[in-house]
């Protein structure tokens, strides 16, 4: 069977083969378990997990001792929110984030506000930005957190993160980031940015999936989260359970061929491809055209389409998708297009392409001429009808 290009690298990464070649002798000669510490297999483990500790933390301008290694973005996202909520809820906490978080922070969110704490849904520009003045204007003396994502999962809108920060610090407010789809895209740097916490997982950026981080930044007053998971007191007691050597090793390598490849521009020339080619098909429309976006993906809206049919003749040659991988299932409108005032049919019309290393010029022009053909006569047969 041929395989239809795939252009969905925001729901998950290839692994690079790089990367799999470092995992490896965790899984069989150096198998060790990193808490062991009375022999050398224990050590080997020890040794892979704090190298990749290293370079997960180099990646965004960290310190290696502000790393908990977790299972992923979402446990990450729960560790930081409700293990930050719990040391507040008895203070009555309050938690402003925004309408266009992934769906791990909106549950978690929605768990505070069951558990005793209240939530500010931010709503966001046609661009899918925050404002502000208005963030500045909710916070009250209450507030405790800001969770606020880096850059969105389906348009690729990239907020105004350094400024979020300063109001943060001006109320002395924590400021939470779901870093995911950023880091490793573009140059993340938590001590730049002024970030607190940060979620961020291997699997968006050609490592293995299963395994991510939370960064805590390492500051007075201490940011004090509750661990979620309890038992062997791994990772400074913030995270139980036996590290996933091979994982987190090959996580420490995809973050470091990330850090070797930002600066390419090559996902960004074809994506801007691709994106100017579907853009003379007519009525089509660049969510979040106006404002900077991260470089692989782009979101676009078709007009006079049906887009769950489309989608059946798309997923031939190209895999693309609407929404995020988790709410594709569903059938319902993206949270995120229509908190950016788009209307329910044609967010249902509109597709996320998201490109990668892997992603050839050959790739895009098939993709480019198989989503036109498709699209034009889709609205052709509409105008028949
Ligand atoms: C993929 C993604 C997540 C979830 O990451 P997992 O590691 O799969 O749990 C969370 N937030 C954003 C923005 C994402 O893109």
């Amino acid at each position: 069977m041929k395989l239809p290009i795939y252009l969905d690298h925001s729901a998950t990464t290839p692994m690079d083969p790089k990367v799999l070649d470092v995992m490896l002798p965790y899984f069989l000669e150096n198998f060790g378990n990193a808490s062991s510490s009375a022999h050398v297999y224990g050590w080997l483990a020890e040794e892979a997990v704090e190298i990749a500790r290293e370079q997960v933390a180099a990646l965004i301008g960290a310190r290696s001792d502000e790393i908990v290694f977790t299972s992923g973005a979402t446990e990450s996202v729960n560790l930081a929110i409700k293990g930050f909520f719990e040391t507040q809820v008895k203070k009555g906490g309050h938690i402003i984030t925004s309408k266009t978080e992934h769906r791990a922070v909106l549950d978690t969110c929605a768990w505070v506000e069951a558990n005793g704490g209240s939530v500010t849904y931010m709503d966001v520009t046609p661009d899918g930005l925050v404002d502000l003045q208005k963030l500045e204007n909710e916070i009250t003396d209450k507030t405790k957190m800001i969770a606020i994502m880096y850059a969105n999962n389906e348009t690729g809108v990239v907020q105004p993160v350094k400024e979020i920060s300063l109001i943060a610090d001006k109320y002395k407010v924590t400021f939470f980031t779901d870093a995911t789809q950023a880091v490793g895209k573009i140059p993340v740097d938590v001590k730049a940015d002024g970030i607190d916490m940060l979620a961020m997982t291997a699997h968006k950026l050609y490592g293995p999936k299963g395994v991510g981080a939370l960064y805590v930044k390492k500051k007075e007053p201490k940011i004090q989260i509750e661990a979620q998971m309890l038992g062997g007191r791994h990772e400074k007691n913030r995270r139980s359970g036996t590290l996933n050597v091979p994982g987190i090793a090959g996580f420490g390598s995809a973050c470091d061929i990330a850090a070797a490849s930002i600066q390419d521009q090559k996902i960004t020339i074809l994506r801007n491809k691709l994106e100017n080619a579907l853009m003379a098909i007519p009525g089509s429309v660049v969510n979040g055209a106006h404002t900077s976006r991260l470089p692989h993906i782009t979101n676009i809206s078709f007009q006079d389409v049906e887009g769950e049919s489309l989608l059946i003749e798309f997923c031939r040659e190209v895999a693309v998708s609407r929404g995020s991988a988790c709410s594709s299932v569903t059938n319902r409108p993206s949270h995120v297009l229509t908190a950016m005032g788009i209307t329910d049919e044609l967010a249902l019309s509109s597709f996320r392409m998201s490109l990668g290393r892997f992603t050839t010029d050959n790739d895009i022009e098939q993709a480019i001429s198989h989503i036109t053909s498709c699209v034009e006569r889709h609205q052709q047969n509409l105008k028949l009808r």
